[in-house]
């Protein structure tokens, strides 16, 4: 593999020298990787780019988010600060968003101490620039341990699905860790551990796969037990499924299609899908009163995402097509544009005991 990406050369060595790897730590090298990762080295979002999100899609998802917030905060009593932090901000277009739609609630804006968790310098850099215009500082993190202690709103758009998992496969013998491992040429492949992992328990069908989204639940579990003790909320949204069940979501994107996961690590996007499940059990094991999931469409609906489409489109009437394009692609379960994402987006929330139902679970509290 002379041609191979140099990240994929570093992690051939690596295999080479300690044999082969867990899932977890081959997409946390291809994602991350301080100099050849797949997010420090671009910004991939946007439709020149291999996906796009919600808040590219239109700034009434960030707007939405904002009205979420700024309801969120006054459930809380209002504190006159409260820490604001965004996991995997992007482009920094939803929290740009949000915030402006938090101009309603100027004391809101006043209060909130700004926090970006972000590991990728292209994209911080991108944020810099897009909050810019908001006139509020943002300090950045690596992860959520160095954000100062206190009450915290926290919202996370399409950050856990790029988080890393590991695969395990059942055979007659129990549950075996799937390795990324080297072929007869050098190239990557997937193999099985040779021992089963004495620590799962589960019973099913030889054949089957476990995904374990290892450094997701440990993110979630933090992140409630920092709410449960100190207070606030978070607002999840990803793409994902309800229920745990056997069956593997791993995958690799470039240019808006499909790719192969182990070809050109570091070029490709990978994520799995979120198992809402599981982030519900680990956040409410911590302490904190879960909400949702609730399908995306429903959550934006409820927020009142009609009316402010509606109210847009008036605004401009040149860009009512679009308006109404965007609505549908985040609220409707298929659209001509692409694939809905009302459905198999979900959110779930995680707030401190004690409070009203939040706006988007319920039905009208917002209307
Ligand atoms: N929320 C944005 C971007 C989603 S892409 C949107 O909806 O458009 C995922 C984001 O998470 C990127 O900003 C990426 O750099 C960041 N990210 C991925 N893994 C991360 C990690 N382990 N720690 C912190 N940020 C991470």
């Amino acid at each position: 593999m002379t041609d191979a990406s140099p990240l994929a050369r570093l992690i051939r060595d690596l295999i080479t020298d300690d044999g082969p790897i867990g899932l977890d730590r081959y997409m946390a090298l291809a994602l991350g990787h301080p100099a050849y990762g797949y997010y420090h080295t671009r910004d991939p979002l946007g439709r020149s780019g291999d996906f796009i999100t919600a808040p590219e899609i239109s700034q009434m998802f960030g707007e939405m988010i904002g009205l979420w917030l700024a309801e969120t905060w006054r459930l809380l009593g209002e504190p006159a600060h409260v820490i604001l932090v965004e996991l995997g901000p992007g482009r920094g277009t939803l929290m740009v968003d949000a915030l402006r739609a938090a101009r309603v609630r100027p004391d809101f804006r006043a209060a909130i101490d700004l926090h970006l968790v972000e590991t990728s310098p292209v994209l911080r850099a991108r944020q810099a620039e897009t909050l810019a215009e908001v006139g509020i500082a943002a300090r950045w993190h690596d992860t959520l341990a160095t954000v100062p202690a206190g009450p915290v709103l926290v919202v996370a758009n399409e950050f856990f699905d790029a988080l890393p998992v590991r695969h395990y496969q059942k055979t007659e013998r129990g549950w075996h860790e799937r390795l990324v491992g080297l072929d007869g040429n050098q190239g990557l492949r997937f193999g099985l551990a040779p021992e089963p992992e004495p620590r799962i328990a589960l019973t099913g069908p030889n054949g089957s796969v476990l995904e374990v989204a290892a450094d997701g639940l440990r993110v979630a579990h933090s992140l409630a037990t920092r709410i449960a003790t100190s207070g606030g909320a978070a607002l999840i949204l990803d793409y994902g499924h309800t229920a745990s069940g056997f069956g593997e979501t791993l995958q690799a994107v470039s240019r808006h299609g499909f790719a192969d996961p182990l070809q050109r690590p570091g070029e490709v996007d990978l994520t799995a899908h979120v198992d809402f499940a599981a982030l519900g059990r680990a956040m409410r094991a911590a302490g904190a009163v879960v909400s949702g999931p609730r399908p995306q469409g429903e959550f934006l609906l409820a927020l009142g995402l009609e009316a402010r489409a509606h109210q847009l489109a008036a605004a401009k009437p040149s860009a009512g097509d679009d308006v109404k394009a965007a609505f549908t692609r985040l609220t409707a379960i298929d659209s001509k544009d692409g694939p809905g994402m009302g459905h198999l987006f979900k959110v779930i929330a995680a707030s401190q005991p004690g409070l009203q139902a939040l706006p988007g679970f319920v039905d009208s509290v917002l209307a």
